[in-house]
């Protein structure tokens, strides 16, 4: 570091200082209102002594910004950028600038959270309905979802719901061999431990003698084969079996959709809208069905209600559904998705419309005609007569020195096993096929086989006839300036934390620094794709390695898997490591998972992923894991216990005492501990799971390490493990994880072996900046910020749980339920009435229903704690208004909440209250208001009416009447 650096004032200290939010003197000031003598001494009265970590954390010594961006320069210069043309699910793409400033740069799209509170999300929820309305469109199929993790995870989410929904009772399903190599991976995975068969086959040959209760087949092939798959579809249906295409999106611009040729899911990548490969992700994947399937769909379901005053408004449809309320019967675990960028690649539609898209599709297409008649003349026919953008041949002999000389021309093929595949993209140029038919041996020029090679090679029976982006959202944003308003108008409806404090207890909202989010979009980290040749992307194992280490040193784990896309992946790949280590010791027949009644709902869905059996554990009436309980029901299963989840701090924010005996008892069963690591934020550099006695856990990067929750995603879900389960880590066809073998026992989980390797450089940055001392800081900070609204909660709205001291970790319970008896109060009405204070809700009757989970994290300064705090009190005297009669609880502000422009401007106002009162409630800036654009919005009239894509504009004009 220079000394000018440091007289610029850009160390690494002033970096900790700027992540977290309280100053020196607001730290004096809270501690005084929490009646502690200093941070050490809060945290003595917080976390059981017997698990505090010995030694303090030291992850080296921690950079300024200026040192940490220069730092990933040089890391981003070890990966170099070849041109791939490796296909197998991931293309080049161009984002439009437009679209990587104002949405994936910009922190109002990218630090907002699920839209669970409808009335803040218009925005974001609009542009998720314009994602499932264009992949409607371009299946042909009747109701889509807002994204799944990648399309292997798409994969193995459809065969599992093919398998409830077929009226064969085979225990098989078909795979088609043309699929790409790590689809069929993700599945085997996923099929293994519910006893389901694969048989991989020949759709057009050997589907007839099959007995199966369904099949995915690929479209266009991996190898580019563009077959007509209606026989193999018929052959289907007439079994009474599921068929499920994997399909391209762009492809399906020119071509027949699934829906046309009878397929019931169609399932995909939407990465090439606009979304950058990033080495592996994050993208968004699709799933559509046809309307007899969609009360069955996995992940989240925009659909359209209407809000108050009748006027529509958009929301999640069919939430109750969810795995939240199934629990251990849920289907699957799918709880953050990838809603940025569903975001981005619905914007890429909206911004080429269906004919720029049409013309990307055909340019693509036409380049790779020119190609294909390019490597005939070099004695190279394609292996297939109809494709889209992707070629393969039998290079024989000549393979090596092909990738040899291809390699030399900066670009990467895709390695079949016997043959060499070339696939194209809307960023191939002319000179791009050249150098391709260069490596295959003839100097060829580009102008001259265009002019003879033939127009149309599309097959004609597999041509599109349909229209698809008919919605006028596709047509009027054709100019810059209409699309870039129309990107502010959306992020304008919604609340992120670019505004405002997010108080979602268990979501960890905390800064999103730009220094960390800056390197994630430079080509060397943005372009790579997932399967290049490991050499290319030193610079990104660099980086993998030295976050495993780190993650390490913070977890107290020997290992990691960088692998799981999600938090609730990660709870997946640990049951599986758990259950591959049972298998190991001649103990497969141990299948019973312990969970206690508050866990988060992914736990007991990701046991039945992995056919574990759920045995509820109670819980006392202080929120903590019923011990007496939890030692008679491992006793009573002590031959077959697997498992328990735990999750710690528990979910109701204390830190429990008995955390090491229950740990002790599950192993004197045999059994493991999975500790759900997603409230890590309260532990880094106090405690470490790994040394007090659990097993493996996921770490929630998207909740302790700063990625941005993206209105839903993306997330990234790592496990760490004890050195016992290192081997059973999820492993990968292509890049081999050094911890895991060719045979490895357990397959992946992530269609990429590294997940969504991209944002990882996310969490690096921030952990690099902080250092052990600073990330240590940021926790005591996160506990100190919890204890504070606590001490001023406490006297208008009681706090649930607190420990022995009256301490509460780094998130809080207040409970409203007794206002309820004595005015009719609801949780919903304090949540929507917290809008009028311009604030997004706290999490919402999770663990316990009818309450408020109030996380603030260190980075909410105490100015903003103290907005929070007043609003939240000034609701509990709106309350006392109404317990003293002034109104009804039906006439209130409260239940009228949230308050819109239709309100101030209402002519006919008949209200017990004043519009102001409404509209500006006490300590709210009028220059500064938030407003809600639509009303409270009714959730049971969207679920009985399901409208899941944009409703033609005439239904608009009806609603609103
Ligand atoms: C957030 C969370 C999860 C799930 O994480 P996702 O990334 O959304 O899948 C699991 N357990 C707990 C306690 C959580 O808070």
């Amino acid at each position: 570091m220079t000394a000018h650096r440091k007289t610029n004032g850009d160390t690494a200290a002033s970096f900790v200082r700027r992540h977290i939010g309280p100053s020196a003197r607001d730290v004096t000031a809270m501690l005084e209102a929490v009646s502690a003598k200093s941070v050490d001494a809060l945290i003595a009265d917080t976390l059981p002594a017997s698990i505090r970590q010995a030694a303090p954390l030291d992850l080296g010594k921690p950079l300024s910004e200026t040192e940490a961006i220069a730092h990933m320069a040089e890391l981003a210069r070890q990966n170099q950028v070849f041109t791939s043309l490796i296909g197998q699910g991931y293309s080049g793409t161009i984002l439009p600038a437009v679209i990587q400033r104002n949405i994936l740069e910009n922190p109002a799209w990218y630090t907002a959270y699920t839209p669970y509170q409808p009335e803040i999300s218009q925005g974001r929820l609009e542009a998720l309905l314009n994602f499932q309305t264009m992949i409607c469109d371009l299946t042909g199929l009747d109701v889509a979802n807002a994204s799944l993790l990648d399309e292997a995870t798409a994969a193995a989410e459809a065969m599992a719901l093919a398998e409830r929904h077929s009226q064969v009772k085979a225990q098989a399903f078909f795979v088609d061999k043309d699929v790409h190599p790590q689809t069929l991976a993700v599945m085997r995975t996923r099929a293994e431990p519910l006893g389901w068969e694969l048989i991989v086959g020949d759709p057009l040959t050997d589907l007839d003698k099959a007995d199966v209760l369904g099949a995915l087949l690929q479209y266009p092939g991996s190898s580019g084969a563009l077959r007509d798959l209606r026989p193999a579809i018929s052959a289907l249906k007439a079994k009474g079996a599921l068929a499920i295409l994997a399909a391209d999106l762009l492809a399906l611009t020119l071509i027949a959709s699934p829906g046309e040729l009878g397929a019931d899911i169609a399932i995909g990548s939407a990465q090439r809208f606009g979304v950058p490969m990033g080495y592996g992700g994050p993208h968004a994947a699709y799933m559509a069905v046809r309307d007899a399937l969609k009360r069955s769909l996995p992940g989240r379901i925009v659909g359209v209600s209407v809000d108050s005053r009748g006027a529509p408004a958009y929301r999640l449809a069919l939430q109750t559904r969810e795995q939240h309320i199934r629990r251990e019967k849920a289907t699957s675990n799918i709880c953050t998705a990838q809603v940025l960028l569903a975001v981005i690649a619905s914007m890429y539609a909206v911004y080429h419309g269906p004919e720029g898209l049409s013309q990307i599709a055909r340019n693509v297409h036409r380049r790779a005609a020119v190609l294909a008649s390019g490597l005939r003349k070099l004695g190279f026919a394609p292996q297939s007569e109809a494709f889209f953008d992707t070629l393969s041949v039998d290079a024989g002999a000549k393979r090596a020195e092909i990738v040899a000389r291809a390699t030399a021309e900066k670009i990467n093929l895709g390695i079949g096993d016997t043959s060499l595949r070339i696939a194209l993209d809307e960023t191939t140029t002319p000179a791009t096929v050249e150098a391709v038919w260069r490596a295959f041996g003839g100097t060829l020029s580009y102008a001259e086989i265009d002019a003879t090679t033939r127009e149309a090679l599309l097959p004609e029976a597999l041509k599109r006839t349909t229209p698809f982006l008919t919605h006028p959202v596709f047509h009027a944003h054709r100019s810059e300036t209409e699309m870039l308003r129309y990107m502010r108008k959306l992020s304008d409806r919604d609340l992120a934390l670019d505004r405002a404090m997010i108080p979602l207890g268990s979501c960890t909202m905390k800064l999103n620094a730009t220094t960390e989010m800056m390197p994630l979009t430079w080509p060397e980290f943005a372009t790579l794709h997932p399967f290049v040749p490991r050499e290319q992307a030193s610079g990104y194992h660099a980086l993998f390695a030295r976050l495993e280490k780190w993650l390490c040193d913070i977890t107290g784990y020997d290992a990691i898997s960088l692998q799981p896309n999600s938090g609730a992946q990660g709870e997946y790949a640990g049951l599986l490591a758990i259950r591959g280590y049972h298998a190991s010791r001649g103990e497969s027949h141990r299948k019973i998972c312990l969970i206690p009644s508050s866990a988060h709902g992914t736990n007991p869905a990701s046991a039945a992923m992995v056919g574990m059996d759920v045995v509820v554990v109670a819980c006392e009436k202080n929120g903590d894991v019923d011990v007496n309980d939890l030692r008679a029901k491992a006793e009573k299963h002590s031959n077959d216990l697997a498992a328990v989840m735990i999750t710690y701090p528990s979910t109701h924010g204390v830190f429990e005492e008995h955390i090491r005996e229950i740990c002790d008892i599950v192993h004197g069963h045999g059994g493991q501990v999975y500790l759900d690591g997603a409230n890590l934020n309260a532990q880094v550099g106090l405690s470490r799971p790994g040394d007090y006695g659990a097993d493996v856990s996921h770490l929630n990067l998207h909740k302790t390490f700063c990625i941005p929750h993206g209105g839903g995603g993306p997330g990234m879900g790592p496990i760490g493990v004890r050195a016992h389960l290192a081997p059973f880590l999820p492993s990968h066809p292509e890049n081999r994880h050094p911890a895991t073998q060719a045979d490895a026992p357990v397959g992946p989980v992530s269609a990429a072996p590294f997940g969504s390797a991209s944002i990882l450089t996310i969490s690096y940055i921030y952990i690099l900046m902080m250092g052990g001392e600073g990330l240590k800081r940021a926790t005591e900070i996160a506990i100190l910020n919890a204890n504070y609204i606590a001490a001023r909660l406490d006297p208008h709205f009681p706090v649930l749980y607190k420990n022995a001291k009256g301490r509460v970790a780094h998130e809080c319970i207040v409970d409203p339920r007794p206002l309820k008896v004595t005015s009719g109060v609801t949780v919903d009405d304090i949540a929507k009435r917290l809008i009028d204070y311009g604030f997004h809700a706290p999490t919402m009757s999770f663990p316990v229903p009818g309450t408020l989970m109030i996380e603030p994290t260190e980075s909410e300064s105490k100015a903003e704690l103290d907005r929070f705090c007043d609003a939240m009190i000034a609701i509990r005297k709106e309350i006392a208004e109404v317990e003293a009669g002034r109104f009804k609880i039906e006439a209130s502000p409260l239940r009228h909440a949230p308050h819109t422009v239709h309100d101030i401007a209402d002519d006919d106002w008949k209200r017990a209250y004043t519009r102001s009162e409404g509209c500006f409630p006490a300590g709210t800036s009028r220059t500064d208001k938030y407003w809600s654009p639509v009303g409270r919005v009714d959730n049971v009239y969207g679920d009985r009416n399901l409208v899941c894509s944009c409703p033609p504009v005439s239904d608009y004009a009806q609603a609103a009447e």
